[in-house]
């Protein structure tokens, strides 16, 4: 016996949970991980980036202020301002001090260069002397003519084969007051060198020194040196970052975003450049994005799965009591509805034979008089009993009304409807005989029709209902055959199709 069931199609509603579920897991993942990239790349530029380098400044301060300590006293050393006043006697002397100062505190080179001989001392002796001709010289002339007492400056060192050096220049006077000459230290860079190679592996950051220029300063090789002003990402922004001195910053640089601090240092008048791959810093953010989309996937999966299952569950059961009658458990009217527009559908696609039997409980009244009306509904419901039994699967059986069964046999002609409702008949006759040890003799009477050509099945239940009113006169417990009147009487094939159906 068919039922009705996928009424309402929950498909639809699934689909949209699903987009719902997951859009929603969507934007508030995606929202999640563009508010932490943001907090992030913020923190990175505003506080990371800042701090390292903040802590390389003061470690590069802490490398020169003591050097500049060691010039000073030089400057006012007395053998030193002595030795000169005294007509640079003894170059030994001389070249002893240098050579003590520079190993006791590990200076790379110690010089002293004199006003008077223009004499350059350094710890092997002298070394030149200083021209105004010569551009090696013009940061002599330069501190000579400058109002502080020092400077620092870089330059290659002559004494030690053109390596980048830094060196404080310190104004030497006598005990007057009158300038002598300058003196100092140099150091390599090579500790700052390393000190910068020990914090770029241990944070995972580029860190570099610009110049005043815009180039890059490459300690011990010039050569290397890049112009910033030529690198992508940065060409537009050199200028402005010189002119700031200091401040945060982000560019892109082949297809990636890096984040960059600068600070000027001005004792060297360098830019410290500190430097982050934003799409390495944010890896950690990235992989809990995917774990979280992920979850979330398996998540909409999930609720969509239970869903569908209790969905369908419910549906059925819904559609069940919707679709049946509580007594009998047979099909109701608003089913037979929605089976049979169904079915004339079908019909319409694909021509086949439908027939119809209208089947009513012969003198049912007298069961309930005589018996009481709880023995009426179980002698109902033993004969739909009986009738299941006999019924194929695909048949629609419905209660019609009271005690009036209709079978919709589908793909059957009149002929077999008929031999259908014999069986019916006889079988009812044969096992209703009593119920519950009461003798009760129910039998049945049965129309029978076909759907024939373009006719609505309202008409062809009204043939049938014919058929019973025949059988009902014939004295009952029989089946009557109604044949289509536009057929002429004889028993119709049905198999001819309205245009429209
Ligand atoms: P007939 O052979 O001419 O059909 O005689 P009948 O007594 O069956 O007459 P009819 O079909 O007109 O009467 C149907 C009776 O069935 C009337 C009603 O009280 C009874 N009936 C209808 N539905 C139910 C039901 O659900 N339960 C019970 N117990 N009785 C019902
Ligand atoms: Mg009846
Ligand atoms: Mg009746």
């Amino acid at each position: 016996m068919v039922s009705v069931h996928r009424i309402f199609d929950g498909r639809r509603l699934l689909v949209l949970l699903s987009v719902l579920l997951s859009l929603g897991f969507f934007m508030t993942t995606l929202g999640s991980y563009f508010v932490s990239k943001a907090a992030i790349r913020q923190a990175i530029i505003g506080q990371e980036l800042p701090l390292a380098s903040s802590n390389i400044y003061v470690e590069l301060q802490k490398d020169l202020v003591r050097p500049v300590i060691i010039s000073s006293t030089m400057a006012q050393d007395t053998f030193l301002r002595d030795w000169i006043l005294n007509g640079e006697r003894d170059t030994d002397a001389m070249s002893r001090y240098l050579q003590e100062v520079g190993s006791r505190y590990g200076a790379f080179s110690t010089f002293l260069v004199s006003e008077r001989s223009s004499n350059y001392y350094v710890g092997k002796g002298i070394l030149k002397k200083v021209s105004r001709q010569d551009p090696l010289d013009t940061w002599y002339y330069r501190v000579r003519d400058m109002k502080e007492d020092y400077e620092l400056n870089v330059d290659p060192d002559a004494a030690n084969r053109d390596a980048m050096t830094i060196f404080i220049n310190y104004r030497v006077f006598d005990f007057a007051g009158q300038y002598l000459g300058a003196t100092g230290i140099g150091i390599t860079l090579d500790a700052m060198q390393q000190r910068i190679k020990d914090y770029q592996q241990r944070y995972q950051r580029t860190i570099y020194f610009v110049n005043a220029q815009g180039q890059t300063v490459q300690f011990g090789d010039k050569a290397n040196s890049i112009d910033l002003h030529t690198q992508p990402g940065l060409s537009d922004l050199i200028d402005h970052i010189l002119a700031a001195k200091n401040g945060g910053y982000q560019y892109e640089s082949n297809g990636s975003t890096r984040l960059l601090n600068v600070h000027h240092i001005p004792e060297l008048n360098w830019y410290l450049f500190v430097e982050k791959d934003e799409f390495e810093a944010l890896a950690q953010v990235r992989n809990a994005l995917y774990v979280n989309l992920g979850v979330c996937l398996a998540i909409t999966i999930l609720v969509v799965m239970l869903m569908n299952v209790s969905l369908s569950r419910y549906q059925r059961r819904i559609e069940d009591m919707a679709s049946t009658d509580k007594l009998t458990g047979l099909l109701n009217r608003q089913a037979y509805d929605i089976l049979m527009n169904r079915l004339m559908a079908q019909r319409a696609r694909q021509p086949q034979p439908v027939s119809m039997l209208l089947i009513d409980l012969d003198y049912f009244k007298r069961v309930n008089d005589q018996y009481g009306h709880a023995m009426g509904d179980r002698a109902l419901c033993e004969v739909t009993h009986q009738l299941r039994k006999i019924l194929r699967k695909s048949d629609i059986a419905v209660r019609w009304g009271g005690e009036e069964l209709l079978v919709v046999l589908d793909n059957c002609k009149l002929e077999e409807a008929q031999l259908m409702a014999e069986k019916i008949r006889q079988h009812i006759a044969q096992e209703c005989r009593q119920i519950d040890g009461q003798p009760l003799a129910l039998t049945v009477s049965i129309g029978v029709s076909q759907l024939n050509g373009d006719e609505s099945p309202d008409q062809t239940i009204r043939r049938a209902d014919a058929g019973l009113y025949l059988a009902k006169q014939g004295g009952r417990n029989r089946v009557e055959v109604m044949a289509d009147p536009a057929e002429d009487g004889t028993p119709e094939t049905g198999n001819k199709m309205p245009e429209d159906a």
